[in-house]
């Protein structure tokens, strides 16, 4: 059954029951009321028949016993004076007088000393019985009226009250119905939208109208779905990184296996000549030496990516005059000079690591600058952040070729690069030590003009790191 329903049937049963009990108890009370009302009128109007008769008897009697015929003149003079009521009167136990409906069951009220009510049902009819003894010794007066109008007014009260039962009954039925399918709609459309979720539809959202418990829940639905939904783009673009990563490593590997299978199988043939020997094996050496070296960057970025990061206050000037000793023998190769400019000096972070990013980012620049050029090495603050800048007058790059620079096997000339031994895995470590840091590396190039790369560093105290 639907939870609707549900709810439906029990504030039902639950209003019907609550209505139906207190107005049945208002019924009854209105029945008893009546009830006294109708006693209090029948002992009203039988004291004054007793006492008019006690009068009338001792007056006639003048203290002795009254005589039967005078009784019965009495009597039937005093019965004609009260329509609607009917007379009973006993002598000594036995009915002397009577113009009802003679009534054979116990009667209490005609051995009571003060009036008593009793209600009978004579013929399906309620009759209210007022009796007494009277203060001639073995007389006793009943008076008897009808009463049937407190038995109608309650079947009356009775039936309106079904029917008023009834129609609420409908009415509200309606009205819940109408309304539960208003407060239910944000549920089911809760519900609907979990389901597109489960079956892959992430931009799955609901609306939130209300400020209440529903609204709350739809917000917070809201945000769960946008927190998979992110998790769930991460988890693909991760994915497509790894899948680009097989793919472009699968690419690097192809070539020097292939050389390598091709030169393995020249030297099988006794056909070659030493010199073709020596160059084979010449070959062979060269693209083994460059497959050492690509796991050998290949097993650095893995381990940049599970190490922890040893955090130290470094002293700039000292950092770049390492990086300025170690690249010493390419910069020579090219007359190239290396000018460091320091305007922030002290930085957080770790020295080996930033040591290893600006060396790479040294060679790159020594590679695209032509002979006798320039490297400027700078730091400054930026933002908040520490900035430490190598940039060339060099080739420069390509538009279109500067938002992939930082993907890993990503080179601008591809052919050119692998024959200078490039293997498109620097700046992808570069890249990665920035983030160990909790920055990013940065590239601006005019291409045919020069090149810059940032390595943007925010600043953390050595303690934090
Ligand atoms: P590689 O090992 O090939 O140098 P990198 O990841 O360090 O790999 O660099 C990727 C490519 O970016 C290089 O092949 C080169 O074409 C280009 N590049 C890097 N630095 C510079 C620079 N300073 N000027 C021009 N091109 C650059």
């Amino acid at each position: 059954m639907r939870f609707r329903y549900k709810i439906y049937l029990c504030v039902l049963v639950l209003f019907l029951l609550a209505l139906d009990a207190s107005a049945f108890a208002l019924l009854q009370k209105s029945y008893d009321q009546n009830k006294q009302m109708d006693i209090w009128r029948g002992t009203i109007e039988y004291e004054t028949v007793s006492e008019t008769l006690n009068h009338l008897i001792d007056g006639t009697a003048g203290g002795r016993k009254i005589s039967d015929v005078s009784l019965r003149q009495l009597i039937d003079s005093f019965s004609q004076s009260l329509p609607g009521t009917s007379m009973e009167l006993y002598r000594d136990g036995t009915l002397f007088f009577s113009n009802t409906i003679y009534f054979e069951g116990d009667r209490p009220e005609l051995h009571s000393a003060s009036p008593m009510s009793v209600y009978r049902n004579i013929n399906g009819r309620l009759r209210l019985y007022v009796g007494s003894t009277l203060t001639q010794e073995g007389l006793s007066l009943s008076l008897s009226r009808d009463a049937n109008y407190l038995t109608e007014y309650y079947h009356l009260l009775l039936r309106y009250f079904i029917f008023l039962s009834v129609s609420i009954s409908v009415v509200l039925s309606l009205f819940l119905l109408f309304f539960l399918r208003h407060l239910m709609r944000p549920i089911e459309q809760l519900g609907k939208a979990a389901n597109e979720i489960a079956e892959g539809d992430y931009s799955q959202r609901v609306p939130v109208k209300t400020h209440d418990e529903i609204g709350a829940l739809a917000e917070n639905f809201n945000k769960m779905a946008e927190a998979v939904s992110e998790q769930i783009q991460e988890l693909t673009l991760l994915n497509e990184e790894k899948e680009q990563f097989i793919r472009n490593l699968t690419h690097e590997l192809k070539t020097p296996i292939a050389i390598l299978h091709g030169y393995s199988e020249f030297l099988q043939n006794a056909n070659c000549s030493d010199a073709e020997k020596s160059l084979a094996l010449r070959y062979i050496q060269e693209h083994t030496a460059r497959l050492e070296q690509l796991t050998g960057r290949l097993l650095e970025l893995l381990r940049l990516r599970n190490e922890a990061l040893c955090r130290e206050e470094i002293d700039i000037p000292a950092l770049f005059a390492s990086v300025q000793s170690l690249s010493d023998s390419i910069l020579e190769k090219k007359h190239l000079t290396l000018r460091s400019e320091t305007q922030v000096q002290t930085l957080c972070g770790d020295h080996i690591l930033l040591q290893t990013a600006l060396m790479n980012l040294v060679e790159n620049a020594a590679k695209a600058s032509p002979d006798g050029s320039e490297i400027k090495l700078c730091s400054r603050k930026e933002d908040g952040s520490t900035v430490l800048e190598v940039a060339d007058h060099g080739c420069g790059i390509p538009k279109a070729d500067l938002a992939h620079i930082c993907e890993e096997f990503y080179r601008v000339d591809k052919s050119r690069s692998r024959a200078s031994g490039g293997l498109g895995l620097g700046l992808s470590i570069c890249r990665l030590i920035a983030q160990l840091h909790g920055g990013s590396l940065e590239a601006e190039s005019t291409y045919g003009a020069g090149a810059a790369f940032r390595l943007v560093l925010p600043d953390i105290s050595a303690q934090n790191g």
